[in-house]
């Protein structure tokens, strides 16, 4: 059985759906495969934090997704609700980074004109019971995640978008150098026009694109939940190094996350990542050793070889478009890569030069983020 569309998007988290909400809106006829349930991979275990944000400004490659996205974020939550009747939770609650920046760094946020003030304890009401002074971005910013994704998912839906859960896409049926068909597991092919993989860390698996060595592989990262009773502690985001605490609603707060390359494609917790977690917090802010732990899961990042996500058309083939291995970044990154995706599909002109995201880079260098989530 064939099932045949404009579009065929391959990979359902935050990149497919947002791809194919966009592609809809112009007309186009999609489909987005996934091999379980949509949205429930990296997409749906990530924190939620988007960093700050200047388009004007920002000139360095990440820079300009990470702004473009940051820039649009909130009218594009206020649209979803209206479509979907399901809001993100997006909240401008600001970031509390307590690690010293290197000169470069504060160098580059004064260039990118981001808001950020020095703070002493005293200075931030957002955390009680903390010690230590940091630097607090009031610009940043967080979503709930299980909620954007729903929210993505219903608004495809009336977009008319054809989701497909449960199909785990195993064969690419080429002609010469254009893609015709997807073969899934259970039989059945999604023909297409055009086609976007957004495979995040399963993307090397794909049997056509492993000799292409694209750098991305898996990151496992672990994330406890806890239930607060009475007052919140903390009502921004405070972060440490690679670790941060995150108030996700009234009443729950996130402490996260590890990163565990070595971890391969095993998405389970771990009794050390979950204590290292709590160790943390519990330093940090004591209070929240009262606080009960309500559940922890894990996820994995689509990590890359150079800290750069891959974006554009695939080498050999015509009418295929990549976006993936985003790393720590993808739903801050997911916005920019949706238009650059959409653009790339239409035929149009992309908002920003996309060169150094192309899938036949060299990846020798790692490219540092100016923020770490
Ligand atoms: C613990 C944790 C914390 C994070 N925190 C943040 C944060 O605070 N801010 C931020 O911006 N980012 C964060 N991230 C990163 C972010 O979640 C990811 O970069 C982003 O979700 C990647 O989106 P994606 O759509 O590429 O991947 P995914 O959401 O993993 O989606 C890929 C989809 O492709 C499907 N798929 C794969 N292979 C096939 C196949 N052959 N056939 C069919 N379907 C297939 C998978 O089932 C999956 O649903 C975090 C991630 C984790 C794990």
């Amino acid at each position: 059985m064939t099932e045949k569309t404009d579009v065929v998007i391959l990979g359902g988290g935050v990149i497919g759906l947002t791809t194919a909400y966009h592609l809809a809106l112009e007309g186009l006829q999609v489909t987005v495969l996934d091999k379980s349930d949509l949205g429930r991979e990296a997409s749906w275990a990530g924190a939620g934090i988007l960093a700050p944000g200047n388009l004007s400004k920002a000139h360095r490659p990440l820079d300009l997704l990470r702004a473009f996205s940051r820039n649009r974020i909130e009218s594009f939550s206020l649209q979803l609700k209206e479509s979907s009747g399901i809001w993100n939770g997006f909240r401008k609650c600001g970031i509390l980074d307590l690690e010293a920046p290197s000169a470069a760094t504060q160098n580059a946020w004064v260039d990118e004109e981001i808001a950020f003030q020095s703070a002493e304890p005293s200075q931030y009401p957002q955390v009680q019971f903390l010690s230590n002074s940091g630097i607090f971005f009031p610009d940043g910013a967080l979503l709930e995640n299980p909620l954007h994704l729903q929210a993505l998912i219903r608004a495809c839906e009336i977009q008319g978008v054809r989701l497909r859960p449960n199909s785990h896409s195993i064969q690419m049926i080429k002609a010469e150098n254009r893609i015709e068909s997807l073969a899934t597991v259970d039989g059945k092919r999604f023909a297409a026009d055009r086609f976007v993989i957004a495979t995040g860390a399963w993307t090397e698996l794909l049997p056509e694109l492993t000799p292409m060595k694209l750098g991305i592989f898996p990151i496992r990262g672990q994330i406890v939940q806890l239930a607060i009773e009475g007052e919140m502690p903390v009502s921004c985001i405070v972060e440490s190094g690679k670790q941060y605490i995150v108030p996700r609603n009234s009443d729950e707060i996130l402490i996260g996350s590890t990163e565990e390359p070595e971890a391969g494609f095993e998405k389970a917790n771990t009794p050390s990542g979950i204590q290292g977690l709590l160790d943390f917090a519990h330093n940090l802010i004591p209070i929240l050793r009262s606080a009960q732990q309500v559940r922890a899961w894990a996820g994995l990042r689509p990590g890359s070889k150079d800290g750069l996500p891959t974006i554009g058309p695939i080498p050999g083939f015509d009418n295929v478009f990549i976006g993936a291995g985003h790393g720590r970044s993808g739903i801050q990154q997911s916005l920019a890569t949706a238009q650059i995706l959409t653009d790339l599909v239409l035929g149009k002109r992309t908002f920003m030069d996309i060169s150094p995201f192309k899938a036949d880079r060299p990846r020798s260098q790692a490219t540092e983020p100016l923020f770490r989530s």
